[in-house]
């Protein structure tokens, strides 16, 4: 079996069980066409078929694969409802389990009256953290770093603040001289430190940040939207570990239950340290309102209407697997951690592969030995057609020279920009596939 199945005959009982708290009301007659039904969703069964195997071991390539059966299971449920978390009045029980989670991911990074909520993935998150930013900050500059998500600019032109981008050092994390340069401009209202870049999860100095803003005074807003579950990883490195432990020390976390939370899309989550920051999104009410018991989610969000079942979906995942340091959860970050290092362990000892740095995360960057940066990108791209031959899936990522003209100072730049092999080891089954993995890859040399 390649599709998982198994968990199908769990959904019938559950909306028999979902059914019993509405007996009291008269049935509803239901005359479906099955017949035309079933022509039409066989058809998008065959539509999809258009799809690469995001759910398989030999799919390493972006960041994608399929959320945890529970979270599907509990999504698909609750549309037999389909609540709206914007309100109370929208979905209840959906908004209630918004709450539980949200305050679960947050004691993730030890934070107990925090201010949060679900939103529809990383962009949003970000783009409210830097609203609040641009408000309790005006005029101020943001700063991100030059691996940062693309985004952070996009979203500083939406919300009319300045940008500016930071140098990054030679394991693509922010520069911290770079960034004290900067700050002495006095320009500086918040800083976005990456934990987890999207290209190569480089994870930013944020201890260093967080010393710097004892003396600058700015913002911290954490991108921990890749990165953010490995706080749980019991096997990162002494400075990546060093950054994850000052998370809680910052002003605000967007963190993707979509991409390592075994979410279905449509599931981002933004966190602020300081609830105060809720007066923010409503003028007319003071703050108590917010802390109320009645709080509805629409009332500290940008976006109105929300798919409760996203909220669902999460709590459910969370019931079954808690977020805590030992449990399976944990565990499976720790297994694409490693394989991730024994792929890194592989590349780095064969001499027709040159690494630039060990991963961080579970995202390996590598490149074929060639000589000139357009030699190095051709052989990326057809490495990677090849592969893809063999239904093995990588990604590639356009690297800058100024990022590795240290590392790989015998490179002729013809161009500005290099394409490397990247892969990103998301799934926990990875580990068990990586060495086959290897062997596809040596097999297309
Ligand atoms: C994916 C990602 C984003 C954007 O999040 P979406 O969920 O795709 O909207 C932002 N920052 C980082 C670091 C990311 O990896």
């Amino acid at each position: 079996m390649r599709l998982e199945r198994q968990s199908l005959k769990l959904l019938t009982e559950a909306i028999e069980r979902l059914e019993d708290g509405f007996s009291n009301l008269p049935e509803i007659r239901q005359d479906l066409d099955l017949d035309r039904m079933r022509n039409v969703i066989l058809e998008v069964a065959e539509r999809m078929q258009d799809n690469f195997p995001y759910f398989h071991p030999y799919y390493a390539g972006q960041m994608l694969k399929p959320p945890h059966p529970v979270a599907r299971l509990a999504y698909a449920l609750s549309l037999w409802i389909n609540p709206n978390n914007h309100a109370l009045d929208g979905g209840r029980a959906s908004s209630q389990m918004e709450k539980e989670a949200v305050s679960q991911i947050a004691e993730m990074f030890g934070w107990r009256t925090c201010l949060g909520h679900l939103c529809g993935g990383g962009t949003m998150a970000n783009l409210e953290a830097l609203w609040v930013s641009g408000r309790l900050k005006p005029g101020k500059k943001i700063l991100a770093s030059e691996q940062a998500h693309y985004t952070h600019r996009r979203i500083t032109e939406v919300l009319g603040l300045s940008f500016e981008s930071v140098a990054c050092d030679r394991q693509a994390r922010m520069d911290v001289k770079a960034l004290e340069r900067i700050l002495r401009r006095q320009e500086v209202g918040t800083v976005v430190a990456t934990i987890g870049t999207t290209a190569t999860g480089s994870v930013d100095p944020l201890s260093d940040i967080v010393k710097l803003q004892a003396e600058y005074g700015f913002r911290i807003h954490a991108d921990a939207a890749y990165g953010g579950y490995f706080v749980l990883a019991d096997n990162l490195d002494a400075e990546t570990r060093k950054a994850f432990d000052c998370l809680g020390g910052v002003d605000s976390i967007a963190i993707d239950p979509h991409k390592h939370g075994l979410q279905p899309y449509g599931c981002g989550c933004i966190l602020f340290n300081d609830p105060a920051v809720g007066s923010l999104y409503k003028h007319d009410s003071p703050y108590t309102y917010f802390s109320s018991k009645e709080l509805h989610l629409g009332e500290i969000s940008l976006e109105c209407s929300r798919a409760g079942a996203s909220a669902v979906a999460l709590w459910a995942t969370l019931r079954f697997m808690p977020l805590s340091r030992q449990g399976e959860f944990a565990e499976g970050l720790a297994k694409s951690r490693r394989s991730a290092v024994r792929l890194f362990e592989k590349i780095s000892s064969d001499s027709r592969f040159m690494i630039p740095f060990a991963p961080e995360l579970d995202i390996v960057v590598w490149a074929p030995s060639e000589e000139s940066a357009s030699a190095i990108s051709r052989r990326s791209r057809e490495i990677f057609s090849e592969l893809e031959k063999e239904d093995i899936h990588l990604a590639i990522a356009d690297l800058p020279e100024a990022l590795l003209t240290n590392t790989w100072p015998h490179i002729k730049w013809d161009q500005a920009r290099v394409t490397c092999l990247r892969s990103c080891l998301m799934k926990p089954e990875h580990l068990d596939w990586v060495d086959s993995i290897w062997e596809k890859i040596l097999g297309v040399l």
